[in-house]
């Protein structure tokens, strides 16, 4: 199957209104192209410098958004705010408020979401819930964000049903959060490769794809 038939594909399993970002790290220009002449437009990328090579040669292309996805480091939060749109991987409070600081500065806000940890993973960057809540008031200071909702990776090696429910746990934690703040979370980023279908089950608005797209990396 070509990427477009792919692309094809996946839309029809998923309502019109959640948003598909075609995860592109390792992906090639060409095969970038080729989404995007599948009508994509949104582009996740999780590594600044590879992100940036690709930016670069995809000039021409100028209607798309680009989703950052991956952790920040701290030096290079204010190239990663002037190079995408979307930063979904907000994962604790010290770059949350660094990247506030830094997008004063800029033309337009940052949307961001909040990388959180339904289940424990100590492989993986994100907020646990309490520590979350208890950040809140912190958050709500960060004028320059457009603090948009949640985002979450599940750890590898759920069934099915565990995989549903630590979707839906995402969900009830962003009510939760907009019932303790002024806080709006009306984006949740859930669901990659494995586990889209039950993302989009679960309330998902944005999902992360790579592999079903463009093919196993290597
Ligand atoms: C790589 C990646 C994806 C896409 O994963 P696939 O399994 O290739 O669909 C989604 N989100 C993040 C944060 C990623 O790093």
């Amino acid at each position: 199957m070509t990427i477009a038939q792919r692309i094809n594909q996946i839309r029809q399993q998923i309502p019109p209104q959640v948003r598909l970002i075609a995860v592109t790290k390792q992906v090639s220009v060409e095969a970038i192209r080729e989404a995007y002449a599948a009508g994509i437009r949104d582009f996740g990328e999780n590594r600044l410098q590879e992100a940036l090579l690709k930016q670069e040669r995809l000039q021409d292309l100028s209607d798309i958004c680009w989703h950052f996805i991956g952790h920040i480091q701290a030096n290079k939060a204010k190239k990663v705010l002037e190079h995408f749109q979307w930063i979904h991987s907000v994962d604790d409070l010290k770059i949350a408020q660094r990247l506030n600081r830094l997008a004063a500065e800029l033309p337009y806000p940052p949307q961001v979401c909040l990388q959180v940890k339904v289940l424990p993973d100590p492989n993986k960057y994100g907020w646990q819930i309490p520590e979350l809540l208890t950040a809140l008031p912190d958050l709500e200071q960060c004028h320059h964000l457009k603090i948009q909702g949640l985002m979450t990776i599940l750890p590898l090696g759920l069934s099915q049903e565990q995989i549903l429910a630590a979707f839906q746990q995402t969900r009830e934690l962003a009510r939760t959060i907009e019932q303790r703040s002024h806080l709006r979370m009306e984006q949740l980023s859930m669901g990659m490769s494995d586990d889209y279908l039950l993302a989009v089950q679960a309330g998902a608005t944005m999902i992360r794809l790579g592999r079903i797209i463009f093919g196993e990396r290597t």
